[in-house]
């Protein structure tokens, strides 16, 4: 009989690569195994006790290392186990078929990506392109001289905000807010010719 083989993956919390590692059953049930990811920061420690198996993975997600319980039998011959981290409910590590764990490894990869490029988004504007596009309109209307303020001065201060562009009069300190957070949003502001800033009474 052909001596089987396991693969087993995680996220190494210090280098934030997926880490893919092949072991044969024999090597894992010798002795407790330290698996490292390349980096040398972490690593995923498997212990086979009898027909219990523990497997302590260091987690990406909430910093902290989860110890895992599985039967053997599982450990050694499902498809594809998946391991999720408690705090966050995400998969932290698998084990199991070589194609499978890959394939696992990979959605989780993508899904990751995700998360990240929506946090990103979540920092700066709400809508990037939008947000863009209304500031380019203000510049036009500015370079036309059309910003003024009901108080008779044509000088003022622009702040940036997460789905909104604020004018403030430089003289009075007066407000006017251009929402930049739609496709409406934007199609008012480039119908508009000048804008006022109304004076506060
Ligand atoms: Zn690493
Ligand atoms: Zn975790
Ligand atoms: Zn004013």
């Amino acid at each position: 009989m052909e001596e089987g083989k396991r693969t087993i993956a995680y996220l190494c919390p210090e280098c934030r690569h997926s880490v893919v590692m092949e072991r044969t059953v024999f090597q894992l049930a010798a002795s407790a195994a330290e698996l490292p990811c390349p980096c040398g920061k972490s690593a995923v420690r498997v212990e086979i006790m009898g027909d219990r198996c523990q497997v302590t993975v260091p987690c990406l997600y909430c910093g902290k290392e989860h110890t895992v319980v599985c039967s053997t039998q599982s450990f050694l011959h499902e498809k594809c186990l998946a391991f999720s981290c408690a705090a966050s409910g995400l998969h932290c590590c698998y084990i199991g078929e070589e194609e499978a764990v890959f394939a696992a490894t990979r959605r989780l990869e993508e899904a990751l990506d995700k998360v990240d490029g929506e946090n990103e988004e979540r920092g700066a504007f709400l809508d990037e392109i939008i947000m863009h596009e209304v500031l380019s309109e203000l510049k036009e209307i500015a370079q036309r001289g059309g910003i003024s303020c009901t108080c008779g001065s044509k000088e003022w201060k622009l702040q940036v905000n997460y789905s909104s562009v604020d004018l403030f009069c430089a003289q009075c300190g007066s407000a006017l807010r251009i929402p930049a957070a739609t496709d409406s949003d934007l199609e008012d502001i480039c119908c508009k010719y000048t804008l006022q800033i109304k004076k506060r009474d």
